[in-house]
């Protein structure tokens, strides 16, 4: 992936959120930071929201949905560990943003990410484009049934909230692999599970947080 030069009006936005974000001890990995920096959220987000690209906030897309805010991206990014090379599925590509946050830490890897909105899929890979991003794999689908023809993968994320982590996905999930969700009903906690010879394992648990509902068949009850 070359270097995209992000526009000079940016710059202030990215650096302020990236020193916001820091303080409040949601970014800690520099290399999360380079992503942040190298796939600038501005070019994810409507051009009615492009004043609104660097707040620490969800902004609205089309069809009711949501790019995620900045601060839940990078906590979730940071929480699913990502290594070079490694194959990760995406349920809820939306913008795309987190596929190519994703994209980027994962190098040579890949990014398989389902979206069950045609018109969100035709979005999120024109702006990848932009990017010259070639290992994401945008699916037209239903997430909560994983994507079984790419499996078993390394990591998986979940960007929409659930009442349970779909089954089919725990077992479309590697040994030793991670898997995050946003798990619950009227508000969410961030659960990190990791799937181990002895079962399912919880890592890592945070509260209060709102997503859009999971649909489909394993989606939300
Ligand atoms: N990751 C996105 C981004 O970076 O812009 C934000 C995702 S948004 C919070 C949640 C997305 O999940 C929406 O685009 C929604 O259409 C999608 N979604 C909800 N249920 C789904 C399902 N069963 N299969 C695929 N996508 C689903």
């Amino acid at each position: 992936m070359g270097k995209f030069q992000t526009e000079k009006k940016y710059h202030t936005g990215i650096n302020d959120l990236i020193i916001h974000l820091k303080n409040s001890k949601f970014l800690t990995d520099d290399r999360v930071e380079s992503a942040l920096r190298n796939i600038p959220r501005h070019e994810f987000v409507p051009k009615s929201e492009l004043d609104y690209a660097y707040d620490n906030e969800p902004l609205p897309i089309m069809k009711n949905q949501t790019i995620s805010q900045p601060g839940v991206v990078v906590r979730m990014t940071e929480w699913l560990d990502v290594k070079d090379g490694q194959k990760i599925l995406e349920i809820g590509t939306g913008s795309g943003w987190q596929s190519a946050i994703l994209s980027y830490l994962v190098g040579k890897g890949d990014v398989y990410s389902v979206e069950r909105h045609p018109e969100l899929v035709k979005f999120a890979q024109e702006n990848l484009k932009k990017f010259n991003i070639d290992n994401v794999h945008v699916i037209l689908g239903d997430g909560s049934l994983g994507y079984s023809e790419a499996s078993p993968y390394d990591r998986i994320i979940i960007t929409a909230a659930c009442s349970e982590i779909p089954l089919p996905l725990l077992d479309q999930l590697k040994e030793n692999g991670l898997i995050i969700a946003p798990v619950g009903d009227s508000s969410q906690s961030l659960v990190l599970l990791q799937k181990t010879s002895k079962g399912i394992v919880e890592i890592k648990n945070h509260s209060k947080y709102a997503f859009v509902p999971l649909h489909g068949k394993f989606g939300k009850k």
